[in-house]
C-alpha cells in the first residue's frame, strides 16, 4: 500500500470509531512543538524554575517533543498503525483473545498517566487480524488524551469495523496516577471497564470464558 493509501485506510477506519474531543487547529507538528515548548517554559517559569539551568533548560523542548511525537501521537490519523486482515480460510469459528496488552495512556483531566492492561478477544467471521496488531491498535488509542471509558470504546469500534464481527471483546483493568499522585492518593485501587457485544454479551458462557482470562490484578 502507498503512503496514499494507507492515510485513506487510516481514515475509513477511523470514520468507524467513536471520536475524541478534538478539532483541527491546522498546525504542523514543527508548529506544535515551536508553541508547546513556549508555553511548557512559561508554566516552568510560573513555579518558579530557573530555565537557565542546565538541568531544566532543555526540558521545555523535551516536554513538547514527548507530547507530540510519543505520548500524544494517537491525535494523528497518520500514525494509525497499518493493519492487514487475511481470509478466515481455516474457518476458525472459536474465541481468540489476547490477554496482558500493555495499557499506557494519560488521563485527560489531569495529563498522568493511565497504567494497566488490556485482553482483547474476538470471534472471527470472514477476517482474521495478525495477533500483534491488536496491541498497535491498543497503543495507538492510548496515545491521546484519555478517560478509560472511551478508551475501551474506541479500541471496541475499531475492532468491530475491521473484522467485520459484531463478537468483540474488550477488557482493560488500570491504576490511574491522578489517583494514585494527587486528590485521595490511593496507591491500591484499579479501575475496569469492558465493551462486551455480539456473543460476549449476550451468550452467558462467551462472556464468562472471555471475562476468565481478563486480568484484574497488578
Ligand atoms: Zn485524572
Amino acid at each position: 500500500m502507498s503512503s496514499n493509501e494507507s492515510e485513506k485506510k487510516a481514515l475509513e477506519i477511523l470514520n468507524h470509531v467513536r471520536t475524541s474531543p478534538t478539532f483541527d487547529n491546522k498546525l504542523s507538528n514543527d508548529q506544535k512543538i515551536e508553541k508547546i515548548k513556549s508555553h511548557f517554559a512559561e508554566i516552568m517559569t510560573v513555579l518558579g524554575l530557573d530555565l537557565t539551568d542546565d538541568s531544566l533548560s532543555e526540558t521545555p523542548k523535551r516536554m513538547a517533543k514527548m507530547y507530540v511525537n510519543e505520548v500524544f501521537s494517537g491525535l494523528d490519523h497518520k500514525n494509525f498503525p497499518k493493519i492487514t486482515v487475511i481470509e478466515n480460510k481455516m474457518q476458525y469459528d472459536q474465541m481468540v483473545c489476547v490477554q496482558n496488552i500493555e495499557v499506557m495512556s494519560t488521563c485527560e483531566h489531569h495529563f498522568q498517566p493511565i497504567d494497566g492492561f488490556a485482553t482483547i478477544a474476538y470471534i472471527p467471521n470472514q477476517k482474521v487480524i495478525g495477533l500483534s496488531k491488536l496491541n498497535r491498535i491498543v497503543d495507538y488509542f492510548c496515545r491521546r488524551p484519555q478517560v478509560q471509558e472511551r478508551l475501551t470504546k474506541q479500541i471496541a469500534d475499531c475492532l468491530e469495523y475491521i473484522l467485520e464481527t459484531k463478537h468483540v471483546g474488550v477488557h482493560i483493568n488500570a491504576k490511574h496516577y491522578c489517583v494514585i499522585s494527587r486528590g485521595i492518593q490511593d496507591t491500591h485501587s484499579t479501575t475496569t471497564t469492558s465493551d462486551l457485544r455480539g456473543d460476549f454479551k449476550a451468550k452467558s458462557e462467551t462472556r464468562i470464558e472471555f471475562l476468565k482470562q481478563c486480568r484484574t490484578q497488578f
